[in-house]
Order: structure tokens, then C-alpha cells, then sequence
């Protein structure tokens, strides 16, 4: 069957498959699986955001749900106001993604993304075109909130506001011209910081640079954060779920340094705890939950994965190598502002550099490789791997995650191309890259067994 649902909700180019029929319909699918109740409706700052945003609404009320209108707000926000206040949420957003693309991303009552099963639910019914479609005394009404009042004081709770501002640290903080524009900015200048904000005015269009959060994305933030001498530099993506971090010497710190970081700062405050993350994390993230006597989860790669283990485990934290954090102190979904404020709150208590809090971590060099693989023989290619290496250790979580006693390679069918790819994992490059060669050869080999 053709799915609706990709990795993180619906995602399409506006008006061509992500059309004002197919959110119109996807509102009554909602609306028809719910069965009544409220529903909260937030957007990014995308073009496309209001014609989506009023077919869901419209869909949604005339199975009779109740909507409430939350404007353009981070996704964080919008999934702390569903849990203290709706039956479910839908967030209009293509994150990262392209200013033409734009998507619908639906959120469980407890605030967290759903998960495939009640994914597929919406989608057959969406198939079907079974609508629940009640007398006209039934339909459904919108009324408008603010959720960024209890979102921003949630974060603001979470952290150690003396400390901040005795730090008074300067930061440097790129919006991506997205919702993070309305948060990350406000609530540093809160905990003290001197805030230097770029790209901060919402524009669907992306003046600014495209919104995914790279370091050729974010060269502009890198200069400035060296050029006023910040003590360090925050990018978000579009809908504002994801942080990325710069040193105060303008250096690019990749998701699994931060990641890692926090993961140690949680444990070692709660004197141990369970962590969790996808196989395809940075084993420095294990290395430090270890060391301050916490325990590492590994799951399958996807942030409502994560989260939802979390949920059934009792975790502290979790969290993926793209700067998605989750807190489950404050909520079970990843959160940029919460992420930055932490980081902030982070160094400051620490007095250092971040550079030299950064340095402490442990270091790997991870090696990233494609093959082309058609989508009808990966399941069959992923079979014929699991033979190839059944003489190795390895875990089949997610993919194939062959383990060795310096190192480990993953290797995982793409979600949404034609392609396998290859991730391997040492104390050096050479040998991360060698581990690469290696597989690389193997997996040609299996796929040309099909020939
Ligand atoms: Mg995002």
C-alpha cells in the first residue's frame, strides 16, 4: 500500500502533492480516528502555512473535533501545549526541508509524535475515504491560544537562572528566518546571556540561507560568533526541534558532540539513569553514560522511537547525533530552545570554554558512504548481509551494526532513497575508513549475487 506517513510525518512540494485536498482529507482522517475531542493546531513560518493550516482545521471540524489555533510557534511548543491541554496535535512543517516543501506532522495527546501503528490507522482511513461525518448541529469550532507563555516558563524553570546570570555569557543565535525566532532569543536574554540575534524575523521564503542547519548553511553565524568575540554560536532548523552548536572559537560542533556533552551532564546530575539513542550514534555517547554509572539504550533510528522508549524505560534523557535533544524532565519530544538554554546553563556552571568542555569528550572519526540499492532488493539485500556476517557480533536494532573491539560499521537501507548506506565508526580515520572499504566491498558483492 502507499504509505502518507514518511520518517517524520507527511512531507510534499505545496501544491503539487501536498495539496489543499489532501490536508482537507487527512484533517477528517484525524478528526474520524479521534472520535471527538480538541485538537491544536501550530505552523512554522513557512508560505504554504495558512492554506494547510485552514484544510486540516476544516477537516478536523467537520467530523466535529474541536481545533485551537496556535499560530506560527516552535514545534516544542505546540507539543507541550497538547499535552497539558488537547486530545492530539498537528504541526504544519517541512523542518529542514526546501521553502517549496512543506508537511503535516501529527502529535499524540501526550505531546509526543506518533507512532507507526496509529499512523496506519489515519492512513486507511484516509484510503478508505470513510469520514466520520456528523449532523451539522456536530461541527466542530476553532478558537485561538498562545502557548508560548507555558512553554517559555517551562524552560526558563528547567535551568539555573542565578548561574546564567552571573555568567552573562554573549551568544550568537541563527533562526534560519524559522519559529525559533520567537523562543531561543527571548529566553536567553532571560537567563542573562547577551544575545546577538541572525535571521531572526520569520520569512517563509529563507532569505537568509536554507534552513537545515549545516555548517555551509551557517557560515554567516560561524564569522560572527569569532567577529564579536561570543562565547558560543546556536543555529536552529525551520520548525525549531533541532540545535546546533558553535565554539567560541567559531568551530562547527557536530549533533554528537552535544549530544554526548548533555548526555553526560544528566547523568552525572542524576547520579546515574538510563539514556537513550539510535544505533547510529557516536560511541562517545555510551563511553559517558558508562563512565557516571548510567545505562545506554540503543534504538532504531527516528526521534519518535527514541522518545517513546524513553516513555516505557523511565529515561532521563535521549537524543539524536542531528542536535535533536529530548529532557524528560520537561517534555518527551526534542526541543531546540530547551537544548540551548541547557547548553548555556551548561557552561556556565562548568567556567570554561565550551571549546575546552568539548575537548574532554571522547573522540571518533566516523566514515559515511552510499550504494545504490533499488528498493524492492533491499530487504533481500539486508537478509544476505545478516549471512555474509553471521560468524561476526553485531546487532540487527536497525540495519546491521557489526561490532568490533576498536570500532563498528552500520549498515542500513535508506528510508527515502534507493540506496544503502554505510556508517563506520574508530579512533582514527584511517581505520574508520578502512572499516568503510571493507564493507563497501561486501555489499557490492551481495548485491551483485542478485544479477
Ligand atoms: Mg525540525
Amino acid at each position: 500500500m502507499t504509505r502518507l506517513f514518511g520518517t517524520n510525518g507527511v512531507r510534499g512540494v505545496v501544491n503539487e502533492d501536498m495539496n489543499m485536498t489532501l490536508a482537507g482529507d487527512l484533517g477528517r482522517a484525524i478528526g474520524t480516528w479521534l472520535k471527538g475531542g480538541k485538537v491544536a493546531i501550530g505552523t512554522d513560518s513557512r508560505i504554504s502555512n495558512q492554506m494547510l493550516k485552514s484544510a486540516v482545521a476544516s477537516g478536523l471540524m467537520s467530523t466535529g473535533i474541536s481545533v485551537v489555533d496556535l499560530g506560527e510557534v516552535p514545534t516544542p511548543a505546540v507539543q507541550y501545549y497538547v499535552r497539558a491541554n488537547t486530545d492530539m496535535g498537528v504541526v504544519i512543517t517541512a523542518s529542514h526541508n526546501p521553502p517549496e516543501f512543506n508537511g503535516i506532522k501529527v502529535v499524540a495527546g501526550d505531546g509526543t509524535e506518533l507512532l507507526k501503528d496509529i499512523e496506519t490507522d489515519i492512513e486507511d482511513i484516509y484510503f478508505s475515504k470513510e469520514f466520520n461525518i456528523p449532523s451539522w448541529k456536530e461541527v466542530g469550532s476553532m478558537t485561538k491560544d498562545d502557548p508560548l507563555r507555558s512553554y517559555h516558563k517551562a524552560v526558563l524553570d528547567a535551568v539555573d537562572k542565578e548561574l546564567t546570570k552571573k555568567a552573562k555569557l554573549k551568544v550568537v543565535i541563527d533562526c534560519a528566518n524559522g519559529v525559533g525566532g520567537l523562543s531561543t532569543p527571548y529566553l536567553l536574554r532571560k537567563l542573562g546571556c547577551q544575545v546577538i540575534t541572525l535571521n531572526a524575523q520569520l520569512d517563509g521564503t529563507f532569505p537568509g540561507h536554507e534552513s537545515e542547519p549545516t555548517e555551509k548553511n551557517l557560515r554567516d553565524l560561524k564569522k560572527m560568533v569569532v567577529n564579536v568575540g561570543a562565547d558560543l554560536g546556536i543555529a536552529h532548523d525551520g520548525d525549531s526541534d533541532r540545535a546546533i552548536f558553535f565554539d567560541e572559537k567559531g568551530s562547527f560542533l557536530h549533533g554528537d558532540k552535544t549530544l554526548t556533552l548533555m548526555a553526560k551532564k544528566m547523568v552525572k546530575e542524576h547520579g546515574g539513569g538510563t539514556v537513550v539513542t539510535p544505533v547510529s550514534s557516536s560511541s562517545s555517547v555510551e563511553d559517558v553514560v558508562k563512565e557516571y554509572g548510567g545505562e545506554l539504550v540503543y534504538t532504531a533510528v527516528g526521534s519518535p522511537i527514541v522518545a517513546r522508549t524513553m516513555i516505557e524505560l523511565g529515561a532521563i534523557f535521549g537524543g539524536e547525533e542531528n542536535g535533536g535533544l529530548i529532557f524528560a524532565d520537561h517534555q518527551y519530544c526534542r526541543d531546540a530552545p530547551m537544548t540551548a538554554a541547557k547548553i548555556v546553563e551548561l557552561i556556565a556552571k562548568e567556567e570554561r570554554s565550551l571549546s575546552q568542555i568539548i575537548d574532554e569528550l571522547p573522540k571518533y572519526a566516523l566514515d559515511k558512504r552510499g550504494v545504490p540499492c533499488p528498493d524492492e532488493l533491499k530487504e533481500e539485500l539486508m537478509n544476505k548481509l545478516k549471512e555474509a556476517f553471521s560468524e561476526q557480533k553485531y546487532d540487527d536494532i536497525d540495519g546491521l551494526k557489526i561490532l568490533y573491539p576498536d570500532g563498528w560499521v552500520l549498515i542500513r537501507p535508506s528510508g527515502t532513497e534507493p540506496k544503502y548506506r554505510i556508517y563506520s565508526q574508530a579512533g582514527t580515520v584511517e581505520r574508520a575508513k578502512e572499516l568503510g572499504d571493507k564493507h563497501l566491498v561486501e555489499v557490492k558483492k551481495a548485491l551483485k549475487s542478485f544479477k
